[in-house]
């Protein structure tokens, strides 16, 4: 049975090398396995043809190949942006986005199978939580894509800003990190990662303490507490002064700014008082610098009620507030590109198929 046996894929050498030595074959045989497996991207056994059938057989035996397999792909007409559906081995489904920037190639991967947070504005929240992604899951969203272009287009950044909360998985999410990052794997340096949190204070300061060079973005959404208590649940459990204490921390700590994530949604969050009252938060957390804003228009989500707001005028408010702000450029309009909707709307259909109705309280 599959989950008896041990995920290969979540390893790393030295832990490879334990479990391989343990088996009577030598280390230089776990080297081998781990390029194969994270560099030639080989993900059978019986693949690995430097290694003996008989060997092939017995680590079939001790060990699974945990890939996603990518069900549906839309890549966008109006830019480069390509979506993918993984399914997992148990069934469940999880999104990843490819996206093409002036800098480089970005993955927005997801790190869970859906999210306990319940945040109003997103589409994964109705859905519930069903369980964490492994290391191996996460990575392999990075292979499956890589895969999908030719070498010359590999996956250049990370963001961990699909669906899931990070923070509420840190173990396997530490192990992606140095899983990616590692010299003989994918050797993704971890400036080009960025990870993102809604605001689980007590893990951004453990994440402190790891001092790893990616950057931290919080997605603050809003400056009021009782407005964010009720666009963002975590909030009730760690307020903004407690929040942002968390960053300045983070930042003393690191010495690598956090960036903010605001999404602009009309009426709710873009007045100048909320633009005020942003620029009284933030200008304290990083006395020396302009803290730094990244704006995007809400997605517009079936059920939520919110509609996008003006971005540029909200730019232009917190500027004058001391807060350098960017306006994310909206990519995959056309392909549902927002976090959590492809899954979204699968999970709906395939609940109509097997005759479930609706899927809120799942
Ligand atoms: S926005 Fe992120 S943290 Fe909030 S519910 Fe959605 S996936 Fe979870």
């Amino acid at each position: 049975m599959a989950q008896q046996k041990t995920d290969i894929l979540s390893l790393l050498p030295e832990q490879l090398e334990a479990e391989i030595t343990a088996m009577g074959a030598p280390k230089f045989r776990a080297k081998q396995i781990f390029r194969q497996l994270h560099v030639k991207r080989v993900f059978d056994f019986t693949k690995m043809t430097e290694l003996s059938k008989q060997f092939q057989a017995q680590l079939n035996d001790r060990f699974y190949i945990n890939m996603p397999k990518i069900e549906q792909k839309l890549a966008s007409c109006m830019d480069d942006t390509v979506k993918y559906l993984y399914r997992l081995s148990d069934g469940s489904c999880i999104e990843t986005v490819r996206m093409v920037y002036h800098h480089g190639i970005t993955a927005c991967i997801s790190t869970q199978v859906g999210c306990k947070m319940g945040c109003k504005f997103c589409a994964s929240a109705p859905l519930g939580f069903i369980r964490n992604l492994t290391p191996a899951e996460m990575l392999g969203q990075i292979y499956g894509a890589d895969a999908d272009f030719p070498e010359a287009q590999q996956i250049s950044s990370v963001v961990l800003m699909g669906i899931g909360e990070p923070l509420d998985n840190y173990e396997n999410v530490m192990q992606f990190l140095r899983l990616l990052s590692c010299k003989d794997g994918r050797n993704l340096s971890l400036r080009h990662v960025t990870l993102s949190t809604c605001g689980l204070v007590p893990r951004i300061l453990q994440l402190a303490e790891e001092n790893l060079p990616l950057t931290l973005s919080v997605s603050l959404h809003c400056a009021d507490n009782e407005k964010r208590d009720v666009l963002m649940p975590v909030n009730r459990r760690y307020p903004l002064d407690t929040l942002l204490d968390a960053c300045g921390t983070y930042f003393q700590k690191t010495g690598r700014r956090v960036s903010f994530e605001y999404a602009v949604i009309a009426g709710e969050n873009d007045s100048p008082a909320a633009a005020a009252l942003l620029g009284r938060r933030l200008r304290p957390v990083f006395p020396k610098q302009r803290p730094h804003v990244n704006l995007i228009p809400v997605n517009p989500v079936a059920g939520t009620g919110f509609h996008a707001g003006h971005a540029a005028a909200f730019q232009k408010l917190l500027e004058q507030e001391g807060i350098n702000a960017t306006v994310r450029r909206t990519l995959g309009d056309d392909i549902k590109a927002a976090c959590g909707q492809l899954r979204r709307d699968t999970i709906e259909k395939e609940s109509v198929v097997s005759g479930i109705e609706g899927i809120s309280g799942q």
